[in-house]
């Protein structure tokens, strides 16, 4: 094999001899992906169709043992690294342009314990895979609530879901994981061994090193649960999302909802006379009995006159896959978010304002329910930063075709700098733009937590050798 080109870490081009790159992918049990590969294209491409990056090298690893190797190629001979898990992240952060990408999607074996209600999910598993291995003994533990998303970015960035309020966000259900370091050591990280390393990677994102596999507290769910659809008119959405909002003030931690503001697609889930009309959709989903609740639940059915009604008990893993289809691959994507202060009328008008003028009729604004098991938790016990935010505001540019781009981003970012002012700056991670203003962003977003993430950092990552992700420098005083 001839010498190949790679992008070093520092823009740079980085020659790797032809027999280095033999050696490598000769020791490889996995694959490894060249531009020349007739699946190259299908191997580099992520969710979002927004991102097309060309790297020069995708490692698939099926073990911990590629994955080592993988990671001392990339720092022995400073490449430009990228790791991938589901591949949903919106930044696109799993791929990289002329670099090297870890991919972890092989991996993706899950192994539940009943006994001790536990699960072990490999670190390229998607939420499905670990939902139905679950819900095989009855149980779960809280995930996000498209079921083809990677569990580790979700896990690593924190993780909201429809269990979140009753049993806290993902990170929040992490026992221990293996992660390989950018030493290119096997480290478990768990209350007992390296717990500085398991607060980090508790909402502190991929910048500690790579998670081979994630173990995971579950809990009894279902198997069916009682879900609550509805879409209200999209005249009457400020007076529902008032109603919601008083709901909310006393619901107990057994229900996490939400209140979207979007547009009815034309599609036969919907009745043909509300095709391309407004609605105010609230989402509920209520980790107990169904019958509980029903009960629990019937007053979000009923803040107006709704437009359809699609609430009923179901099982939990169609719960979970409800909104598998309204996020396909290749479409364009741009989100951000924000936790808010509160929910007052203000803020209402305002959502409700920007979700008049969205661009697309593919886009939201969500308001998330926060709080109950979320707010339980403090900063000794992960690096998550906004406990306390009651809501969280998800801004969800969504689109098809790439010369509508510039007006959808413009959307998203005009809605975030106007609804600013309600809320303290701190975003949620996984709904993270493209990483704009990075460094003011995270400071904000961790707050108190920061420096110990900072001192964390420059303990296993000193070089930053895991940057592409929503990236903690380390501190170079401290490196010296
Ligand atoms: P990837 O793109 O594969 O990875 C993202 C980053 O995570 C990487 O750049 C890397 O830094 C890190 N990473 C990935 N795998 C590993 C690993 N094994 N070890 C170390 N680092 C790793 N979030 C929620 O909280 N709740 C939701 O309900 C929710 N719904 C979503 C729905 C959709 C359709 C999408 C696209 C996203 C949703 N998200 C949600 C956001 C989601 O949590 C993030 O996009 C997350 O980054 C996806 O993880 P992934 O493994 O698929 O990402």
């Amino acid at each position: 094999m001839s010498e190949l080109e790679i992008r070093g870490r520092e823009n740079g081009t980085v020659v790797l001899p032809g027999r280095t790159v033999e050696a490598f992918e000769g020791n490889l049990s996995g694959r490894l992906v060249h531009r020349s590969d007739d699946d190259y294209d299908e191997q580099r491409a992520v969710w979002n169709g927004m991102i097309d990056k060309k790297p020069a090298l995708i490692v698939r690893c099926v073990n911990a043992d590629d994955v080592v190797a993988s990671v001392k190629l990339a720092r022995e001979n400073e490449l430009l690294l990228a790791v991938r898990g589901g591949g949903h992240n919106v930044a696109g952060t799993a791929v990289c342009d002329g670099g090297l990408v870890i991919d972890l999607s092989l991996m993706d074996e899950v192994a539940v314990d009943p006994e001790t209600r536990t699960a072990r999910a490999q670190g390229g598993a998607i939420i499905a895979d670990l939902d139905a291995a679950s819900q095989a003994y009855g149980l779960a533990t809280p995930m996000g609530v498209v079921s083809d998303t990677g569990v580790a970015g979700l896990t690593l960035g924190g993780g909201i879901g429809w269990l979140r309020r009753k049993y806290g966000l993902s990170c929040d259900n992490l026992i221990s994981a293996d992660i390989v370091t950018a030493d290119g050591r096997i480290l478990k990280a768990s209350e007992t061994e390296n717990p500085d390393l398991l607060w980090g990677i508790r909402g502190g994102g991929g910048n500690f090193g790579i998670v081979t596999s994630f173990e995971y507290q579950l809990h009894p769910i279902g198997p069916d649960v009682m879900f609550v659809f509805v879409l209200y008119h999209g005249s009457r959405r400020r007076e529902a999302m008032r109603a919601y909002r008083d709901y909310c003030a006393t619901a107990p931690d057994e229900v996490s909802s939400w209140a979207i503001s979007g547009t009815v697609p034309a599609t036969e889930d919907f009745p043909e006379e509300i095709h391309g009309e407004r609605y105010l959709n609230i989402g509920a989903c209520y980790a107990g009995s169904v019958e509980e609740g029903q009960r629990v639940m019937e007053p979000l059915r009923e803040l107006e006159e709704p437009m359809v009604d699609f609430s009923a008990p179901m099982p939990y893993v169609d719960v979970q896959m409800f909104l598998d289809e309204d996020y396909p691959d290749g479409f364009h994507y741009y989100w951000k978010s924000l936790y808010l202060e509160s929910l007052d009328d203000e803020v209402i008008d305002s959502v409700v304002t920007w979700a008049e003028r969205r661009p697309s009729l593919l886009s939201t604004v969500d308001v998330w329910h926060m709080g109950g098991a979320i707010s339980r938790y403090g900063a000794e016990d992960s690096a998550v930063g906004n406990r306390e935010a009651p809501y969280l505001l998800g801004i969800e540019a969504n689109w098809e075709r790439s010369e509508d781009d510039d007006a959808n981003v413009a959307w998203a970012r005009q809605c975030f700098a106007d609804l600013r002012e309600f809320s303290d700056g701190s975003q949620y991670l996984n709904f993270p733009g493209f990483y704009e203003g990075e460094d003011e962003a995270m400071r904000t977003t961790f707050g108190n937590q920061y420096e110990r993430l900072v001192a964390l950092k420059t303990k296993y990552d000193p070089t930053n050798l895991f940057h592409l992700n929503q990236n903690i420098k380390p501190d170079e005083k401290l490196n010296r």
